[in-house]
């Protein structure tokens, strides 16, 4: 095996973002298309999805949340009934202005049937269906109303990066109607420990929540509520965002119901959402120099197997064992789902088969060859442990404790970003300091206290910095202010930020 030549280049420490790309490439998990900022997710990029789907619509199911959809085109002036909104997506929304196409003199094909009214491609969907809502709802009795859409929506972004950052991306989008304020705010909160509790336990990814600062909410949205989490470049991603509305869509688009004296009243609503950036997230915070390090919970196979042989012969006897063992394997239940194996019997070369499937990330790989066979063992490599390190376990065994190996190595993932995120988490309580963590590097998370002063100052601009939440869990602080010198009234997380 000739690890330099497989691996990963450049490395994470060399340049992070091009590292990045090359994880991206070489797990063929997606591609860059020739539309303009949209990706093509490939198979096994789009098995991870698929994976986030389903686990976390079961999640919203559990919470009485059920699913429908909503039209892709959106009329202009709903846009416009919400002023914050509009303003806040104008500067990134496509818009549909022709129904048909024509040849020109010249047999080029141009648009043609103007359209009276233009329709946006939606960026996000609460204008229209807050026109269902309007008819949906008429009576008390009606709330709460608790549908998700799962979709794709289209933002026309300056500066993408495959997953992270797109054009147009896949995502579940919230949308809650209730009767009072403070239904609408515990839906919130709910919805965003989910997200959490989702985000850790299926992607092994530490997060932060937190209240957004104003200047960083959503357009149209009362609070803004997130998770934020740390990369291996110390830099964080906001993965996953919650917003508490007020009255304002329901006002915008006359969402009103009757309450059980009889009186008409505005309802209130919330909104929220993740997308694909979710898979970006889990590829920067786990991922090494081999490749891609998937959590066996989402990862699109969790097992693989290599049968080694040579001639005829040999090649029937070790597949029959290893079509039997991925039969077992696949009979046998992790998180309440079958456990997803497959044989890799492709024509390769061995050393070259083998880091292709270290950079896929599959969870485990396992080697078959006569040896084994003969000796009922199995030879077993977990992604998570180093290229060099095996363990030959009898198959039965192997099959029977399975679960329990899948759980561990999704425990040491967490528990290693975990790590990472503490060790570059810091109190920093004086400007000077603030500066020097993050001058000329990307620092990490800094906690800082905050007097809720309009955070546009010029420290943060030049340093590239930005504040990413108001966590839940703190205390008052002592300390005055790092950008006023005023009262602080809480601590925020500053951070460069994707
Ligand atoms: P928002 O509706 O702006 O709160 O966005 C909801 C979630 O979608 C965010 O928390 C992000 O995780 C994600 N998101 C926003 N913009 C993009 C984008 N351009 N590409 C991928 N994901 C995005």
């Amino acid at each position: 095996m000739n690890k330099k030549q497989n691996a990963i280049s450049p490395t994470r420490e060399e340049n992070f973002p091009e590292w990045y790309q090359q994880v991206v490439k070489a797990a063929d998990l997606a591609e860059n298309s020739v539309t303009r900022g949209c990706m093509v997710m490939k198979p096994w990029g789009y098995g991870i999805w698929e994976n986030v789907q389903k686990n976390l619509d079961e999640l919203l199911k559990e919470t009485n949340h059920v699913n429908a959809y909503f039209p892709l085109l959106i009329p202009l002036s709903f846009l416009q009934k919400e002023a914050d909104h509009v303003d806040g997506f104008a500067t990134e929304t496509a818009v549909v202005t022709h129904h048909r196409l024509e040849a020109d003199e010249n047999g080029k094909l141009i648009p043609a049937g103007k359209l009276e009214e233009p329709y946006v491609i939606r960026p996000t969907s609460e204008t229209i269906i807050g026109d269902s809502f309007s008819r949906w709802v008429q009576s008390y009795r009606d709330l709460p109303l608790l549908i998700n859409q799962w979709a794709n929506v289209m933002r026309w972004e300056m500066r993408t990066r495959l997953f992270l950052r797109t054009s147009e991306f896949l995502w579940q989008e919230g949308h809650t109607v209730h009767a009072t304020e403070k239904e609408a705010i515990d839906e919130t909160f709910t919805i965003l420990e989910l997200y959490k509790t989702f985000v850790e336990e299926y992607l092994a990814l530490p997060v932060i929540s937190g209240t957004k600062t104003p200047d960083e909410r959503f357009p149209g949205a009362v609070e803004t509520y997130s998770i934020e989490a740390m990369m291996q470049d110390f830099k964080a991603v906001q993965a996953g965002t919650s917003h508490f509305l007020g009255q304002n869509f329901s006002k915008a688009s006359n969402i009103k119901f009757q309450n059980e004296h009889g009186n008409e009243e505005f309802a209130w609503t919330t909104s929220w959402g993740v997308s694909t950036r979710l898979i970006g997230c889990m590829i920067m915070a786990h991922s090494d120099d081999d490749g891609l390090v998937l959590p066996p919970k989402i990862a699109t196979q969790q097992v693989v197997i290599q049968p080694i042989y040579k001639g005829m012969e040999q090649r029937d006897k070790v597949l029959s064992f290893c079509q039997k063992l991925c039969k077992d394997i696949k009979a046998t239940r992790f998180n309440d789902q079958k456990i997803r194996c497959i044989i890799d019997d492709r024509d390769m070369q061995g050393g070259a088969k083998t880091w292709d499937n270290i950079k896929k990330g599959y969870p485990i790989r396992i080697e078959v060859g006569m040896r084994d066979i003969d000796k009922n063992h199995l030879c077993i490599k977990q992604r998570d442990q180093s290229p060099k390190e095996k363990e030959f376990v009898d198959s039965t065994v192997f099959v029977e404790t399975l679960p329990e190996r899948l759980q561990s190595i999704q425990d040491n993932i967490y528990k290693k970003a975990l790590s990472f995120q503490q060790e570059n988490t810091k109190k920093i309580v004086s400007l000077d300091e603030f500066i020097d963590y993050f001058k000329n590097k990307n620092g990490g998370f800094a906690i800082s206290p905050w007097c809720e002063a309009a955070i546009d100052n010029e420290v943060l601009k030049e340093l590239k910095v930005t504040p990413r939440n108001i966590p839940f869990d703190q205390d008052t602080p002592n300390e005055k202010c790092i950008f006023t010198g005023k009262d602080a009234s809480h601590y925020v997380i500053f951070a460069k930020a994707y």
